[in-house]
């Protein structure tokens, strides 16, 4: 393996492949020039997390060996970062220090269930589920299917998480489960957020079905502490810093975040701990070599693989002209997309940008719930995601 490389993409996650087969695509030159370190064994289709644990899918068609999607034209060095040089233009993995001209950060971030106290020694057992971490994803729908009474208490943290809206994809499609089921089962809702969701055309219609549904729900509460073995949650209100224990028969916590630890003494991140980058180039704010897009990134925007589709193709044009020397010159707009399942079969998909001004795709009004989305979500996203989004080709 060389130690220097035109190109070093840290992370081979949503970002990191799909950068690597797009810039691959439009410029041969860089063939065996770059290198991609990633220690994973596997790669994963995280947005189909939520629906195997709702029974919509099968775990195992979310995964895929690194091997099958790493970009050929690319090297693969399969460890983990531990340390980057800006200014050296190096890397550190445990083994070895490799050299680059270019660097793109594409770490996505850290879940810290840390943060919540007993949260780590209570997942996967006593109705504890979470539907971040894939061996965790089927004891979701298992302590689902075996529920009779009791609250079932789906959470979301204050922090920025990825996958925006999957604790309420969770509520919704579990809600439903529950009452084909005539299942005696309360659901509650806490979240540490101040709003349900950013964008008010969105928002109207989920405070609207929320509402609708007999949800009890309540924002600024913050999961602080399980206690796994007594079935109790308990939530800090986040205004008035009161703690308030609610029991539990099934959990589903979706826990707090945050950017990439390793990184925090190398001068790439900001001062709340994400990748530094100009939110329009993607070019870092202070190294004009690095780039960073996806979940590691400072772009303020949902934290989402629809957001990767947008930000890739501009980041390589912009890297391209960077390689040129000249100034990066393409402009990402903070586009997104959110699909919030709101049932089993029907679903609002969210678009927007910066401004949070709607950018919906279709004619249809995407703030209605239809059914043709959550089709598409559940059967065409998979398969857009694999073939499409990774290879670089949208
Ligand atoms: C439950 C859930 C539901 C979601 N739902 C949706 C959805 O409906 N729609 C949607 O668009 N998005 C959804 N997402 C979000 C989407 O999966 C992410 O936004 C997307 O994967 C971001 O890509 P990324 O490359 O930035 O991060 P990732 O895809 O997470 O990749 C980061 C990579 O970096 C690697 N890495 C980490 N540390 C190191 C290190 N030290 N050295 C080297 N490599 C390292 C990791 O192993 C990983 O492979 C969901 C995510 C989850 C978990």
């Amino acid at each position: 393996m060389k130690e220097h490389y035109k190109l070093v993409i840290l992370g081979g996650g949503t970002a990191g492949i799909s950068t690597a087969n797009r810039i691959l695509s439009e410029d041969k030159r860089l063939t065996n020039d770059i290198l991609i370190i990633e220690p994973r064994d596997d790669h994963y289709f995280q947005p189909g997390f939520p629906l195997v644990g709702s029974g919509e899918m099968k775990l195992k068609s979310t995964r895929k060996p690194m091997s099958k999607v790493m970009p050929k034209g690319a090297r693969w060095l399969k460890e983990a970062v531990e340390n980057v040089d800006p200014v050296k233009r190096e890397v550190e993995t445990g083994s070895r220090v490799v050299k680059y001209d270019y660097l793109v950060v594409a770490l996505g971030l850290e879940l810290d269930y840390g943060a919540i106290e007993g949260a780590k020694e209570s997942l996967g057992k006593n109705g504890v589920c979470t539907n971040y971490i894939y061996d965790l994803v089927n004891y979701t729908y298992e302590t689902l299917e075996h529920l009779k009474t009791g609250n079932l208490i789906v959470t979301k943290p204050q922090s920025k998480i990825k996958g925006g809206v999957s604790a309420e994809n969770s509520l919704f499609t579990m809600d439903e489960y529950v009452k084909d089921h005539e299942l005696d089962i309360n659901i509650v809702f806490r979240s540490g957020s101040h709003e349900v969701f950013p964008v008010k055309r969105y928002n109207d219609n989920l405070v609207a079905q929320l509402d609708e549904k007999g949800i009890d729900y309540k924002l600024e509460q913050e999961l602080v502490e399980i206690r796994g073995e007594h079935k109790e949650a308990v939530f800090k209100d986040l205004s008035t810093g009161e703690l308030q224990v609610i029991p539990f028969e099934m959990l589903v916590v979706t826990p707090p975040m945050h950017g990439p630890s390793i990184l925090k003494n190398s001068g790439l991140l900001d001062p709340e701990g994400w990748v530094s980058v100009d939110p329009y180039t993607m070019m870092h704010n202070t190294y004009t070599t690095v780039f960073s897009l996806g979940d590691a990134s400072s772009l303020p925007t949902f934290k989402m693989g629809s957001s990767v589709k947008s930000q890739m193709p501009i980041l390589v044009k912009n890297l391209l002209e960077r390689m040129e020397d000249q100034t990066p010159s393409h402009k990402y707009d903070g586009k997104t997309a959110c699909p919030v399942a709101t049932e089993y079969g029907h679903l609002i998909l969210a678009e927007f940008d910066y401004n949070k001004i709607p950018e919906e795709t279709t004619f249809l009004n995407q703030a209605d719930d239809k059914w043709m989305f959550y089709q598409f979500k559940k059967n065409m996203l998979p398969l857009m995601y694999w073939h499409a989004l990774l290879k670089g080709k949208i």
